[in-house]
């Protein structure tokens, strides 16, 4: 029973687009939440700021210098954060004893180690890193049981999925099977991004900018790309596939343009359970932050009168071959996702360096997983192997490419 007790929070990806949305609703609640620990990759300025509000027990950044020279900003500041440099200490205070909240929003593969330490000691996970779920989703989901932690997931879709099963009269558990309470399929919302109404021969010549205006969503630059190629509606499947339990033809996808139906689920009876909310991610922050409870996000109210319409079509496969490879990475299984993953990281870096264009981001991922190998999924170390042995493969991709222009 944990009423009453402040409850400590650690916030991996603190100075992202979640983690300071986390931020934001854990201040509404000090009576609640305590801030344990805030960590960012090389950001030495914005985690200074948020140890000067939030005064957490530890700070964590990726290297040594970015460390000390936010240990000496603090000590002026005369705050008493201890200041950890390194990827094993994103481990440890993910999985620190005196923890009892993790939210996982470092972006991308760099957040697979910390979440599985989370998992491992028993913490209530708060997953906004899909790529931990894509890469490692076996591992990870039998990490969350053997370590007896709750993982609800933060994506807003699949927190609306979690919102619409039927978990909350049963005994919370992801691994049961979706056909046995009455689960027909889910139906994956997208808004479709920004390139919803453009032509192929638009797609190839898309600049860098108009890919980060996201219509409906704030959120980071990657996640950003990803909206716009739709391999965020790919990785999404696969997400959904290991949170629910659910295969690929239980899941589709549909593009819904206002953003207001976070996704659906539909029964054996012919009832669709759908959950709709402005698209601020605060609402799905702090049902995870909450549950079982419903605490105040500081979103605003849904005005469906001033929406007006709710539209729904279907994903243009020819304009966004990501989300069909995706699915194909799924059906593939084994490693498949990993590397579909790692090779996606790679291209989205290099579409944001003007290296290559944005029908390239599909090219590239689909030509390093038909020349991968595929195997079953056993280890993390073996993950991190497949992990760099496809980022290797796709920056090769980048090097004949650039020979050739
Ligand atoms: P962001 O780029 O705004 O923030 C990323 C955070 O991770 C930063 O704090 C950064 O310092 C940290 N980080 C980056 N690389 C790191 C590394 N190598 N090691 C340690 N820390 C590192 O990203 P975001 O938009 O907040 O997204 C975070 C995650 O949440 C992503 O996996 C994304 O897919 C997922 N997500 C985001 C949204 C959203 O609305 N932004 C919605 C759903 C899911
Ligand atoms: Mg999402």
């Amino acid at each position: 029973n944990t009423q009453g007790k402040v409850q400590q929070v650690t916030i991996l990806g603190a100075t992202g687009t979640i983690g300071t949305q986390t931020l934001d609703v854990i201040s509404q609640h000090p009576e609640r939440f305590g801030v344990f620990a805030l960590t960012a990759s090389t950001n030495v300025e914005g985690l200074f700021d948020l140890c000067i509000k939030y005064q957490p027990r530890y700070a964590v950044l990726l290297s040594a210098s970015a460390a000390s020279a936010l240990a000496d900003k603090l000590k002026s500041a005369g705050v008493a954060t201890t200041v950890l440099q390194g990827e094993t200490a994103l481990s440890e205070v993910a999985s620190h004893q005196d923890v009892d909240v993790v939210m996982a929003a470092i972006v991308g593969a760099a957040g697979l180690h910390p979440a599985m330490a989370a998992a491992k000691a028993g913490k209530r996970i708060l997953l906004a890193n899909k790529e931990t779920l894509v890469m490692a989703g076996n591992l990870f989901m039998q990490a969350v049981i053997d370590g007896g932690a709750t993982l609800l997931p933060i994506d807003s879709e699949h927190n609306a999925i979690f919102q619409v099963m039927p978990y909350q009269r049963t005994p919370y558990q992801q691994t049961r099977v979706l056909a046995d309470m009455g689960v027909k399929r889910i139906l994956l919302t997208a808004s479709g991004g920004p390139f919803r109404n453009a032509s192929i021969e638009q797609l190839h010549n898309v600049t860098r900018a108009q890919a980060l205006n996201h219509p409906n969503w704030v959120m980071g630059p990657k996640i950003t790309i990803d909206s716009a190629t739709m391999m965020n509606k790919g990785l999404e499947v696969i997400e959904a596939h290991w949170l629910f339990n659910a295969s690929s033809a239980q899941i589709e996808v549909v593009v819904h343009p206002q953003s207001v139906i976070h996704s659906m689920v539909e029964y054996n009876d012919g009832s669709v359970l759908a959950q709709l909310g402005n698209p601020d991610m605060r609402t799905p922050i702090a049902y995870g932050l909450g549950y079982p409870d419903r605490l105040v996000s500081g979103v605003s109210s849904l005005d469906l009168l001033k929406i007006g319409r709710l539209d729904f079509c279907a994903p243009d496969q020819s304009k966004f071959p990501c989300l069909r490879l995706a699915y194909e990475a799924l059906d593939i299984g084994g490693t498949a996702p990993a590397i579909l993953n790692a090779a996606n990281e790679i291209a989205v870096e290099a579409f944001l360096a003007d290296q290559i264009g944005f029908m390239e981001i599909p090219a590239l991922i689909d030509s390093v997983l038909s020349k991968s190998n595929i195997e079953a999924v056993t280890s993390i170390p073996q993950l991190v192997d497949v992990d760099a042995t496809a980022r290797r493969a796709a920056k090769q991709w980048l090097s004949t490419l650039s020979v050739a222009h």
